[in-house]
């Protein structure tokens, strides 16, 4: 998969009469005349050339205050899996270079720098890939949306704050976006992203939680290493990509810039 488009959150392409409207506003570039104690009240707008009106962030550095575009935290968190994903498979293909030496001929030293980048680098696949789903399932939750559950004697409901903060990512994904959208992702198509979702998350949470599960076995850490050899990096991508796209069509897009940055 290529690099995808680095978008920014909020992003509109006006029509002629919403530029003719903005233009007669009399709004300008307000961020010069705005003291930064103010700043923080208000929302920045960019108007591009090619008449996009774009969210920025106020910030404020040396008593300076500039306007940040204010990027998309699902595509920003996929953008980082991807980058680390294109040297993971370099350094994957090293450690195995590493690891298949004849006994007489290892490295012990090449071999821990090999491992250490290897799992450096999946860490962080692992991590900004799940990161960008949760984000994702929050994000796209509406705000005024409620999640019933009918039990015998009573109906609980859930708001989005509160299915935000007590519902694991998985209910969020599998049981909640159904309700929202009234869309089900393909039985079988589902059957294999729980699968794939489920590894990612295991990952994750061995990389965030590392446990040490060596009392009884002194190999205390080989579940996460093996985890992270054995993953299949590429799946987990599309999955994520798929699962996205299901529910906000086009929202992880390759860029068709032809430039690996
Ligand atoms: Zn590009």
């Amino acid at each position: 998969m290529k690099h995808i488009i680095r978008k920014p959150l909020r992003e509109w392409k006006l029509d002629a009469d919403a530029v003719s409207a903005l233009e007669n506003s009399g709004a300008s570039i307000l961020g010069k005349t705005i003291s930064p104690k103010l700043a923080d009240k208000f929302v920045g707008y960019l108007h591009t050339q090619d008449d996009k009106f774009i969210q920025t962030f106020p910030f404020t550095r040396n008593g300076n205050t500039y306007h940040i575009v204010e990027p998309h935290p699902v595509t920003l968190y996929f953008n980082g899996a991807q980058f680390f994903l294109k040297h993971l498979n370099e350094r994957k293909t090293l450690l195995l270079m590493e690891i298949e030496k004849p006994i007489m001929g290892l490295d012990v030293r090449k071999q821990l720098d090999a491992t250490y980048t290897f799992f450096s680098n999946f860490s962080m696949f692992a991590t900004f890939l799940y990161n960008s789903l949760e984000a994702f399932v929050n994000y796209i939750i509406p705000e005024k949306f409620e999640f019933k559950v009918e039990g015998k004697r009573n109906t609980e409901i859930w708001n989005k704050d509160q299915i935000q903060r007590h519902f694991s990512t998985e209910k969020k994904l599998w049981e909640v976006l159904p309700i929202v959208f009234d869309r089900h992702i393909e039985e079988v198509k589902e059957k294999d992203f729980r699968k794939t979702i489920l590894k990612l998350k295991d990952c994750r949470d061995e990389i965030t939680h590392t446990k040490y599960g060596g009392d009884s076995h002194p190999n205390g850490y080989k579940k996460l290493f093996v985890m992270a050899l054995e993953f299949d990096y590429n799946a987990a991508l599309s999955a994520v990509a798929e699962i996205i796209n299901f529910y906000e069509p086009n929202l992880i897009e390759e860029c068709g810039c032809g430039v690996d940055h």
